[in-house]
């Protein structure tokens, strides 16, 4: 199987690091609003990947995080007069819920950072310990000039990564910091905060520690894939891998970097701040999981595209067309042309085609492929069952 590594920016063979056993590892969500189409895209995308990892009889192991601790969830509910943790949980709740109805597996472990304090502290103080980081009045930062291999994932410069840092969670101007590009490992926290005992006193994680810590715990010192969307490269990606590759020693952290292209609506990248948000529970009162599914897989995971309700409205067409032929396409399954499924392989071992399978499949259904990619066909032959935790 072929895939597009970040690490190295080009489309490469994929070997599992050890015999047949898949690590990986993707970002999950920070809770603080619905679950958007960026999000569904994402999260489809790695559903798939890990999917046919299965079918290609792979042992994988998949592990995604859920950071229930945050500034931006400190920032959202109290604009929103909420205390933070029933806010936090209100919204966890409603991407689990959307994950099921979307038919996402469930990762082997899903992992919360209140869960994984802990371990984040023991790397945080080793971190300390070995002269990559350093205190300032119970905050503890990462010195990015102890670690030169910065910025090499992103291949920004400094000024550009500056820049980017200003505007995804970092804080170039923090006097505490020796370099602007330092993160924060651990901060302080106040009463009101989500707080635990620490060597540093009272505080709570930093952002990007978290998946480091994880990794780790459940995964190991060296991964196979690792993934997110795109905006995730820097700083969240290149910091992990300064935290992590430090700390062990070894590199590289992760052989293969996977990362989901930006979704666009009405011009702009769907986002927060822009408040241009597609929220899935909404599109789920009108339309089907299979059709958001086909309308998601029938973009290439690496291509910035803009979501149209008209791709979704045809999207509905089809897949309802499945749905009446279901029973004819079932019977046939057992006798289904072989040379379908060895173009679906070749099509996935591409760097995921999906777009190409999606059109095979209006062609030639199967509910076999279908299923693979994580339709809901009714007739599923996945021993895991959805939601299971
Ligand atoms: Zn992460």
């Amino acid at each position: 199987m072929k895939l597009y590594n970040s690490r190295t920016r080009k489309i490469e063979t994929f070997t599992p690091l050890n015999d047949n056993t898949v690590k990986m590892y993707v970002c999950g969500i920070t809770p603080d609003g619905p679950t958007h189409l960026g999000h569904a895209f994402t999260y489809t995308v790695f559903d798939v990947l890990y999917r046919y990892l299965h079918y290609k009889h792979f042992k994988v192991t998949y592990t995604q995080n859920l950071t229930d601790v945050d500034n931006e969830i400190l920032k959202r509910s109290s604009s929103a007069g909420e205390p933070w943790k029933p806010f936090e949980r209100k919204w966890s709740a409603q991407f689990l819920k959307d994950y099921r109805v979307l038919n996402f597996l469930m990762p082997d472990h899903y992992v919360k950072a209140s869960d994984t304090v802990p371990e984040i502290i023991k790397m945080v103080k080793v971190l300390q310990e070995k002269g990559f980081a350093y205190e300032v009045s119970g905050n503890i930062y990462f010195n990015v000039k102890k670690f030169p291999n910065y910025g090499k994932l992103s291949r920004y410069n400094w000024d550009q990564m500056v820049m980017i840092a200003a505007e995804r969670g970092g804080a170039p101007n923090n006097p505490e910091q020796k370099n602007p590009l330092d993160f924060v490992l651990w901060q302080r926290s106040s009463s009101e905060e989500p707080r635990w005992p620490s060597p540093w006193g009272w505080g709570r994680p930093g952002w990007h520690i978290e998946c480091s810590a994880m990794v780790r715990r459940y995964l190991g010192t060296q991964i196979d894939i690792h993934g997110g969307g795109h905006d995730l490269i820097f700083p969240h990606h290149e910091s992990e891998i300064a935290q992590s590759e430090s700390y062990t020693g070894k590199k590289p952290y992760v052989n293969f970097w996977l990362h989901t292209a930006m979704v666009m609506y009405e011009g702009e990248k769907m986002s927060k701040s822009l408040g241009n948000l597609v929220i899935v529970s909404e599109l789920l009162k009108k339309y089907s999981a299979n059709a958001i599914r086909w309308v998601l897989l029938s973009h290439h995971y690496r291509e910035p595209w803009e979501f149209r309700y008209e791709e979704l409205i045809q999207a509905e067409k089809i897949v309802a067309k499945f749905k009446s032929a279901k029973d004819s396409i079932s019977s046939n399954v057992q006798t289904s042309k072989s040379s379908d499924f060895e173009t679906f392989k070749h099509l996935m071992d591409d760097d995921m085609n999906t777009p190409a399978v999606l059109k095979m499949l209006e062609k030639t259904p199967s509910i076999k492929i279908m299923d693979s990619l994580g339709f809901a066909t009714g007739d599923s032959l996945h021993h895991k069952r959805v939601g299971r935790r």
